[in-house]
């Protein structure tokens, strides 16, 4: 028997999902869906927000994001993927929300602050890339998302989520929405190959699920160590070594993981050597993701059946909430 709580998630289809969404919140979403009600929204609408110009690379990426979604083992069967734009009560109750928020309190969340800084927008912030946070509210809240698995990033938009569920329930009052928790994962913000920011699908930064075996190589092969580790007789640093927080974030044999730490502290261990053990490790746990969603690539109108099923089962709950947020707005004509 499933419990009450209904988990709430998406990502948006801006490319194909890399090993941050995998520690990030995949693992989560596989598990999740045998104990509760899953949905996972592919965020299209929200991916036109700073993609506008480019509508095909958001439809495109739609089919890559579902077929991520089932490579990893999210069972259409247990969860309902929809799509976000054939969903048209999120838009919907996006404009009453609006009324409830500041313009100032979306300038000062934090993960739309850093994320306008790194999409170079300057001046010029399109007023839906703005108000995301209110979007993504509404996505929630339609839903009635309770447990709503992210990466530590999306935490000031879950604090949003909440600020205008309980400005809802308090000016209309009613109790038509429960406050939603976000589920932050161990590995809760992985880095980029450049072990600078977030790896996203936007910085270039990324390893992909569906990579095949040469490009997991040469991206790994491409990664930031330590730029004071010139020879292999040196010491090496472990802290801020992409290829450490890697092997922390996916190698199950710990012991081993420790043992090469103390090897390259002391000195004696080479990038090559342990780049190689990393790709290893990632390509032992890719391929089987790798092959499903090869296979799956095959018949992408089954896939797309799938897609359209879960929407408009999806489509029923909203509706549904729909009706009662319209008799507290006193729109109920
Ligand atoms: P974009 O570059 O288009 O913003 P993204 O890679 O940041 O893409 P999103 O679709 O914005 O991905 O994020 C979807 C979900 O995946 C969010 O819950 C986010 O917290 C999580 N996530 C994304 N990247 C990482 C990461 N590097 N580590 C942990 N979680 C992540
Ligand atoms: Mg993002």
């Amino acid at each position: 028997m499933k419990k009450q709580e209904i988990v709430l998630t998406g990502d948006r289809p801006t490319g194909p999902l890399h090993i941050g969404h995998y520690v990030g919140s995949l693992l989560n979403r596989v598990s999740l869906q045998d104990i509760y009600k899953q949905y996972v929204m592919i965020a299209d609408v929200q991916a036109l927000t700073d993609n506008s110009a480019n509508p095909a690379k958001v439809r495109e990426n739609v089919m890559e994001v579902a077929l991520d979604y089932l490579a990893v083992g999210i069972d259409p069967a247990k969860t309902t993927i929809f799509i976000q734009s054939m969903i048209p009560e999120i838009a919907e109750i996006t404009m009453f929300y609006l009324n409830l928020v500041t313009v100032n309190r979306l300038l000062r969340n934090p993960t739309v602050k850093t994320e306008i800084q790194q999409k170079g927008f300057g001046e010029s912030v399109p007023a839906g890339f703005l108000m995301y946070p209110v979007s993504q509210a509404a996505d929630i809240t339609i839903f009635k998302g309770t447990i709503i698995p992210v990466g530590e990033d999306q935490l000031p938009v879950i604090e949003q989520t909440n600020e205008i569920i309980r400005s809802f329930n308090r000016t209309y009052q009613t109790d038509v929405f429960p406050e939603a928790k976000a589920l932050i994962p161990k590995v809760s913000r992985l880095v980029g190959l450049d072990g600078q920011a977030k790896m996203s699908k936007s910085l270039n930064n990324a390893i992909f699920l569906g990579d095949d075996e040469d490009t997991l190589k040469k991206r790994i092969m491409s990664m930031y160590t330590d730029p004071g580790h010139l020879h292999v007789s040196d010491p090496g640093k472990v802290e801020g070594n992409v290829v450490f927080v890697y092997l922390d974030a996916f190698d199950t044999d710990t012991a081993k993981v420790a043992e090469l730490k103390a090897h390259y502290q002391k000195g004696g261990l080479g990038d090559v050597v342990l780049k190689k053990y990393l790709f290893e490790v990632l390509n032992a746990m890719l391929t089987p993701i790798r092959i499903r969603r090869m296979q799956l690539a095959q018949d992408r109108g089954e896939m797309m059946r799938m897609l359209l099923a879960g929407t408009e089962k999806a489509r029923e709950a909203s509706s549904q909430t729909m009706q009662e947020v319209k008799k507290a707005l006193m729109l109920n004509y």
